[in-house]
C-alpha cells in the first residue's frame, strides 16, 4: 500500500480512517483504544496519546447518537 499524500511506499494507517502513509506524512494524535466501566459504574477510556493520524479525516464535534442496533 502507498503513501495517501506523495504515492511511496506507506509505513503504517492512520487508526481513525484506514488510509495509509509515509513516515514523513504521518502525525499523532491522542487515540481511544479501549472504553470500559468500572465496578463503580463510571466509564473510562484508555486512550494512546501519539496513534498514527493520517492528518487528513476529521473528528465530528459530537458523538453521533446510533439509533435501532438492538
Ligand atoms: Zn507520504
Ligand atoms: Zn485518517
Amino acid at each position: 500500500m502507498n503513501c495517501w499524500h506523495c504515492d511511496r511506499p506507506a509505513h503504517g494507517t492512520c487508526v481513525f480512517c484506514g488510509r495509509a502513509v509515509c513516515k514523513e506524512h504521518a502525525r499523532t494524535l491522542p487515540g481511544i483504544l479501549q472504553i470500559y466501566h468500572t465496578r463503580q459504574g463510571r466509564h473510562k477510556a484508555l486512550v494512546v496519546a501519539d496513534a498514527l493520524y493520517c492528518g487528513l479525516c476529521q473528528l465530528l464535534d459530537d458523538p453521533v447518537e446510533l439509533e435501532h442496533l438492538e
